[in-house]
């Protein structure tokens, strides 16, 4: 065993390796993006395994070192293979057969030709050069195109690669144009990068994961699991983002407070599920009828808000209005609902998001009062807004 730089290089090489193998491993038994945590997995335990074959067993041209060569190859292959596997997963694609095939019958033929019929050593080079550029460039392709609402690691993951493949079409050219078996200075160099492109595609692809965790459980906290809308911990927060924009910019901002009406006997009714099902199509109306732009919410059990930004009170009766003619026409003929709708609005109610809610929930409860299945403005006794009560039903 020879101790010069380049051996300490394949040694950091080697446990670089185990360790993005066992953070994948990690990630994998996490059950966190399993498919391409376990192809990376075993990436890079293959590719840890292949630059220890490297340290510890110096290819000198004998019999014995061919076969050496022979399953080097075949692991650095797998795993080089693996690692491009792990991105399409990733990218949302399936890892396609043929394609894996190819690449390593590309890589592995000209070494199999050494090992049995005598080729020239390095004979091999631009195909395993081949291979490793084809792969790069389809995953990195496939992973631009398919991966949908790229995080930074994606972003950055597609970066290093575009750097990368021209770096490897360089050093790979420069490396086999001169003389074969004699290692030149840009062959070794290349080869030295080599570690450094995988490693990068295992770290950018680890943050992509954590980018991605991070996103899923923050959406989780603000979403309401069984209607999708956002929940009451996000409708406080938003509320006070748009109370805090509307009295900065003196916009008007309006508030719909909705409670599905005798909900209670509807679930005794039916039963608890088709309550569910209920909630859910009142949600749903509700994100059909309403303009992209309003914030809907299902604040409790059979209640929902809805933030109207940019909004006076005559349009948010309106749009309460329209609400609650769709809602009163979504059941079916067995299960028939309606719901009652309170309207606040910033321009008549005191500066601050409590007294928007607070007054929506008045009015609510004037709604239910006169009947349910109906709309109702709560507002400033001293201020009339001019127009509206022949909207209020
Ligand atoms: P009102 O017209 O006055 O609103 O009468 P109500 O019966 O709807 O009264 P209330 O709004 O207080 O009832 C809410 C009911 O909603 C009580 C609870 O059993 C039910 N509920 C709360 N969360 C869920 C849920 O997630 N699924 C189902 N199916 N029912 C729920
Ligand atoms: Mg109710």
């Amino acid at each position: 065993m020879v101790i010069d730089p380049y051996f300490n290089f394949l040694v950091s090489t080697v446990f670089i390796c185990m360790m993005l193998a066992a953070a994948n491993a990690m990630l994998a038994v996490r059950s966190i993006s399993f498919s391409a945590a376990t192809a990376h997995a075993i990436a890079f335990a293959a590719m840890a395994i292949s630059w220890l074959l490297t340290v510890l067993l110096p290819l000198e041209a004998s019999e014995v070192d061919l076969r050496l060569l022979l399953l080097l190859n075949g692991i650095g292959a797998g795993g080089v293979i693996a690692l491009w596997s792990g991105l399409h997963l990733r990218a949302g694609y399936r890892v396609n057969g043929y394609f894996v095939g190819a690449l390593f019958g590309i890589w592995i033929a000209p070494v199999l030709g050494i090992v049995i019929l005598g080729f020239d050593r390095s004979s091999h080079v631009p195909f395993t050069a081949a291979s490793i550029i084809i792969g790069a460039v389809w995953s990195t392709w496939l992973l631009y195109r398919k991966r949908g609402k790229k995080n930074a690691g994606d972003w950055a993951l597609i970066l290093w690669m575009a750097l990368v493949i021209p770096v490897s079409v360089v050093g790979m050219t420069l490396g086999m144009s001169s003389a074969r078996s004699v290692p030149n200075a840009p062959w070794v160099f290349y080869l030295s990068f080599l570690p450094t492109i995988f490693a990068g595609v295992g770290l950018f692809t680890l943050v992509s994961v954590a980018l991605d965790a991070l996103r899923d459980s923050n959406e989780l906290a603000r979403t309401d699991g069984l209607t999708g809308l956002l929940n009451r911990r996000a409708f406080d927060s938003e509320l006070d983002i748009a109370v805090a924009r509307a009295e900065r910019y003196q916009r008007d901002l309006s508030l719909i407070a909705v409670d599905i009406d005798n909900f209670k006997a509807l679930n005794d009714n039916y039963g608890h599920p088709a309550g569910d099902a209920v909630l859910r199509a009142v949600a749903r109306v509700m994100t059909e009828t309403a303009r992209r732009i309003d914030v809907i919410n299902r604040i409790g059990g059979d209640e929902f808000a809805l933030i109207l930004q940019d909004t006076p009170a005559s349009a948010a009766l309106r749009l309460a209005e329209r609400l609650r003619h769709a809602i009163s026409n979504a059941g079916t003929d067995s299960i028939a609902f309606t719901a009652s709708f309170g309207v606040s609005s910033s321009q008549d109610v005191a500066p601050g998001s409590e007294a928007l809610l607070q007054s929506a929930d008045e009015a609510l409860y004037a709604a239910k009062d006169a009947g349910r299945n109906c709309v109702r403005y709560a507002q400033d006794p001293t201020t009339e807004p001019a127009g509206l009560i022949g909207l209020v039903r």
